[in-house]
């Protein structure tokens, strides 16, 4: 029995396109192709696979306008991030379009004979992608997968698969063979459960939420199928009173409300050093009221809409602790939510400790370096934050010992595709982007050839 989905625009609620989905049967005949395409595609040579990745690159930079306005249709993101998703793209096959040149193994000093190591590509790697950031998240699994020499089956999230089959089109024009790259619309509990449960995925690029992360783990053990997971995130803004105070609060609200706030490294914790509560939430309340919330194909777009009436009511169910303030947000069609800034009782309230995955923060105050480090550490998940200081002895240490995988002081951004990115404790397992993503989309060899 097969299945299809209405995609639909949250920006007005309209039906986009009707996109059929894939059944089990159907699952298993793409990953049995993605197997066969693997043979051969491991023996290309490097400097032709380098050049492969290199044409995907640039037909994904040449198609960038299409593949913005296909995710501000379908995901209502604002025109300047959907063009920066698409680029990150492009930038993210060139960058590891180096690699297939550059794999190097070892050359071991052993008695006897001469030892050697080879990286070797794992086989068919299935790729779950989650709704928030559908083009980038599919890059950092399937552009380091495809430069090892693996074949890659790719599931994207039901609400948003548009512009990763329009991804998988792109591949075959810049002339990655059949069968290399494999896009599968579906459901997650049918063909992302068959990436868990196939033999031939030999490896599981999961990104999403923490509780479907755990059922994947879980899944993986039984054939020891490695894996790699990114989950939530319930990241800290950390901000001294020796800070730029006026910087830290203007950047701010696109340290959160980015992306409506569905963003696994949103800083959806503000913590403000008590003396400088006052000065910041001034210039807070100034900041995320000209946070421009609109149709998110205007170019003056800061954030568009929540992805969906579901996703919607998740997030106003935060919205019955104390309110600080809020900007504002069209009203009529659409799962439009203005910015909202929380001030909870205390770090047992809801808002504190779930992630929100909507464009809500809270603020609380701290009296000194060892609490803030211990109210940000206060959290079952460990992904990104920011820390805001002037003082560069303590942004060494609040930096080390704050358990998160990436920080940025003085700066929101915890993202670039030259450095690895992933999360501590549930936040996640592995880390992807950066040179050292390519060691999990490999396995190490060890040849030993005798002298004799
Ligand atoms: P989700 O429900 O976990 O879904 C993520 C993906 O997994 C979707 O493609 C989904 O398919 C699929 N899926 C669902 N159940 C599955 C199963 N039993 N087996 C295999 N695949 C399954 O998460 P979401 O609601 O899309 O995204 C929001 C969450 O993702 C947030 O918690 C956020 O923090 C996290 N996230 C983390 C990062 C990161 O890098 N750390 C990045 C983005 C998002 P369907 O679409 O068909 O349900
Ligand atoms: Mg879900």
């Amino acid at each position: 029995m097969s299945t299809s989905y209405d995609v639909i625009n949250p920006t007005n609620e309209t039906i986009v396109k009707n996109v059929p989905h894939l059944d089990i049967a159907a699952t298993d005949d793409v990953i049995a192709t993605a197997a066969k395409a693997f043979t051969t595609w491991r023996t290309i040579a490097p400097g032709e696979r380098a050049r492969l990745l290199r044409s995907f690159s640039q037909v994904v930079t040449d198609h960038r306008e299409e593949l913005a306005l296909l995710e501000i249709t379908n995901s209502g993101h604002t025109r300047g991030n959907a063009l920066w998703e698409a680029d990150n793209v492009a930038n993210t096959l060139m960058y590891y379009a180096a690699a297939p040149e550059r794999l190097f193994g070892r050359q071991i000093p052993v008695p006897g004979g001469v030892d050697i190591t080879f990286k070797e590509p794992l086989g068919v790697i299935g790729i779950i992608v989650p709704w928030n950031f559908p083009m980038p998240i599919a890059a950092w699994g399937f552009a380091p997968a495809l430069a090892a020499g693996n074949t890659v089956v790719l599931k994207p999230a039901e609400y948003t698969p548009l512009t990763a089959i329009r991804l998988g089109e792109l591949a075959l024009l810049a002339g990655i063979p059949e069968g290399v790259f494999n896009v599968l619309p579906g459901k997650g509990s049918i063909v992302g459960n068959r990436f868990v449960t196939h033999p031939l995925v030999r490896k599981v690029v999961f990104t999403g939420s923490t509780s479907v992360g755990k059922q994947i783990m879980v899944g993986c053990a039984d054939q020891v199928k490695r894996l790699t997971l990114e989950l939530g995130g319930k990241s800290s803004n950390i901000i001294f009173a020796d800070a730029d105070i006026a910087k830290a609060a203007a950047g701010a609200p696109g340290a959160v409300f980015d992306n409506a706030g569905q963003d696994c490294c949103a800083r959806s914790r503000i913590l403000i050093q008590k003396s400088a509560f006052d000065t910041f939430m001034e210039h807070f309340e100034v900041a995320v009221k000209k946070f421009r919330v609109e149709d998110p194909n205007l170019a003056t777009a800061d954030m568009g809409p929540l992805i969906s009436k579901k996703q919607f009511d998740v997030v106003e169910s935060f919205l019955d602790e104390p309110i600080a303030f809020q900007g504002s947000a069209p009203t009529g069609p659409g799962y439009w939510m203005p910015p909202t800034v929380l001030l909870p009782k205390n770090t047992q309230s809801r808002s504190w400790r779930e992630e929100i995955f909507g464009p809500v923060v809270s603020v609380m105050t701290f009296e000194d370096e060892a609490e803030a480090i211990e109210m940000a550490n206060d959290s079952e998940y460990g992904l990104s934050g920011s820390i805001w200081t002037r003082d560069i002895g303590r942004a060494l240490r609040v930096s080390r010992g704050v358990d998160t995988g990436a920080l940025s002081v003085n700066s929101n951004s915890s993202v670039r595709f030259w450095t690895p990115f992933g999360g501590f404790k549930q936040s996640g397992l592995g880390r992807e982007l950066g040179p050292d993503a390519l060691d999990s989309f490999t396995e190490v060899k060890n040849v030993f050839i005798s002298n004799d």
